[in-house]
């Protein structure tokens, strides 16, 4: 193994990191399940270890949640 490959393992601590893509193409059905109280993280612990990881994606997540959660307390 070289050091290069050692150095990107350490940094991918999480195996189960979906990576950018799938984690943008679920994130709605996502916080869905987050707004509604359903095992958000159950379903989808690839997702929750991104948003950990990805500051951009975990961003996403939280103007998504916020969107979600104000139109629901505003009926
Ligand atoms: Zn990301």
């Amino acid at each position: 193994m070289s050091e290069l490959e050692i150095l990107e393992r350490f940094l991918r601590t999480d195996p189960r990191d979906v990576g950018c893509d799938e984690a943008v193409a679920v994130l709605h059905v996502y916080v869905d399940l987050i707004a509604a109280s359903q095992d958000a993280a159950e379903r989808y612990p690839g997702v929750v270890a991104h948003l950990a990881a990805c500051g951009p994606c975990n961003d996403d997540f939280a103007g998504l949640l916020a969107a979600v959660t104000s139109e629901r307390s505003q009926t």
